[in-house]
């Protein structure tokens, strides 16, 4: 068996800031009836805070699993408008998106913070799900490889037994929600370029970026593409198990 049928594969959909409780309600009657898929794939629903006791509610036992798509650094008290992984771990989350690029985009986020919330989501029994990825002007300057390691070196800073126990989701900014695909070899030299950086044969990394049914096969076909964390077509059931099921 290779190193990488030991990295269970995974599939997380990232909903960002959509839904309502009727549109959650008919995506999750059609998704959470297929538990065939979850054999050889952990699939994950990350959605909006106010839904996740909606989904909790929704997925208990079929092995689905819940996480969510930010978490504080901080772990109580005088923070308005922020939400602790305890509070994720209360209402059913095992996982949260950290550090998404939206995040470091239009809320400042650097990557410092974004380790900080690696320690509060394990902390708090959380797996955090790190996303890294380079924008355009820096693939076009040659400078992709060097951001990446600048945004994973605090992470990396956290010492090996903290780099085992979360996943990468590498999502070149240019790619999420453009249309625009990393073609599955420029994936897999920067996945081979993270997991060498990282120091770490087992780490998980997903890729991010426009995946859907029609290229999620090609890229999952890469030996250090592990998964893929999904946005837009995560909000389509059909196409979402399509995903899965590649
Ligand atoms: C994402 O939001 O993490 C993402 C990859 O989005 P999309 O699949 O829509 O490009």
């Amino acid at each position: 068996m290779g190193v990488h049928s030991l990295r269970k594969r995974m599939v997380a959909g990232n909903w960002k800031m959509n839904g309502s409780l009727q549109s959650n309600r008919q995506l999750l009657d059609v998704v959470l009836p297929q538990t065939q898929l979850l054999s050889e794939c952990d699939v994950l629903l990350c959605a909006p805070f106010v839904y996740l006791p909606q989904l909790q509610q929704a997925m208990e036992g079929t092995g689905f699993a819940l996480g969510a798509q930010d978490v504080s650094v901080h772990a109580k008290g005088a923070y308005t408008g922020e939400v602790s992984g305890a509070m994720l771990a209360d209402v059913g989350c095992r996982w949260v998106i950290v550090g998404h690029s939206e995040r470091r985009q239009y809320h400042q986020e650097s990557s410092a913070q974004v380790a900080a919330k690696v320690l509060a989501a394990l902390g708090a029994g959380l797996t955090p799900i790190v996303c890294v990825g380079e924008q355009l002007a820096d693939r076009q300057a040659g400078q992709a490889v060097c951001v990446v390691h600048d945004q994973l070196d605090p992470i990396k800073a956290l010492g090996a037994q903290i780099v085992e126990r979360v996943v990468l989701a590498y999502e070149p900014v240019w790619a999420i929600g453009t249309g625009l695909t990393a073609t599955p070899q420029q994936a897999q030299d920067m996945h081979a370029q993270i997991r060498a950086f990282m120091g770490s044969d087992v780490v998980r990394i997903l890729y991010g970026g426009s995946v859907k049914a029609d290229n999620a096969a090609e890229l999952f076909a890469m030996p250090d593409i592990d998964g893929a964390l999904v946005g837009g077509a995560s909000l389509d059931a059909q196409e979402f198990l399509r995903i899965v099921a590649a």
